[in-house]
């Protein structure tokens, strides 16, 4: 089956029709952007291909943000970029996050959930009491570690020592993470901000159309009853 060809307005490519969108259908300040950057305005008939309307849409979101913001960062810049080809932005951190993890800072991340826990807490008393009671009561002038227990407040120190940097380094790992959670946030929110906008944008012209198209329709109906009615002998 032969496929209709069109020329894109914009690009003069010939596409099939259905990959083009008529001029018509393009929200009011889309259109008026195109008709911004051209000699001559698009007519309703003319037919723009997908990649000029993504390319004008985006320069359009572009020029926009630059209106309001007076500067983009490059967090902006992408997620226009995405808006205007209605790509996804969300992803699954999480996963992202734990993936790019080296084998020091999972093991950081580990220290500091098990050194976190009651389950550690009850264990590191439970050694600290038979440590105490053994040297006390069970092996008496045999202790390996009498009362004061140098030995055991020089374990103590030394398992704080360490257990202090493994713990920052998982705490400096969540700030990062959690900056990582706030940039992505901001790109969701700034595309689902630009997608809304030009949702509303989209209704109100569609509104606009359908009631122009519905008072034609009523007033082609008036006229076809006015004809009726003064055909009809004696007004009826
Ligand atoms: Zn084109």
């Amino acid at each position: 089956m032969s496929q209709l060809t069109v020329a894109c307005a914009i690009c003069n490519q010939s596409l099939r029709a259905d990959h083009c969108t008529p001029a018509r259908a393009l929200r009011p300040s889309l259109r008026a952007f195109c008709n911004s950057t051209r000699s001559t305005p698009l007519l309703d008939t003319d037919e723009i291909c997908r990649p000029c309307s993504m390319r004008a849409r985006s320069k359009q979101l572009t020029e926009q943000l630059l209106k309001e913001r007076g500067q983009l960062s490059a967090i902006e810049l992408e997620v226009t970029a995405k808006a205007a080809l209605h790509e996804a932005v969300a992803t699954n951190l999480e996963a992202k996050f734990m993936g790019s993890a080296t084998r020091g800072q999972k093991l950081a991340d580990a220290v500091a959930r098990v050194g976190g826990s009651w389950g550690f807490v009850t264990a590191f008393m439970g050694a600290l009491c038979a440590w105490l009671i053994i040297n006390s009561l069970f092996l008496g002038s045999k202790a390996f570690d009498p009362y004061p227990y140098i030995l055991l407040n020089l374990a103590l120190s030394c398992v704080a020592a360490l257990q202090a940097p493994i713990i920052m380094m998982s705490q400096n790992r969540v700030s990062a993470r959690d900056r990582m959670q706030a940039d992505h946030d901001f790109r969701i929110n700034l595309k689902a901000e630009l997608e809304i906008a030009g949702l509303h944008e989209k209704l109100d012209h569609l509104l606009h159309e359908q009631w122009e198209s519905l008072i034609t329709l009523q007033q082609a109906q008036l006229d076809l009853l006015a004809e009726l009615s003064e055909k009809l002998p004696n007004g009826g």
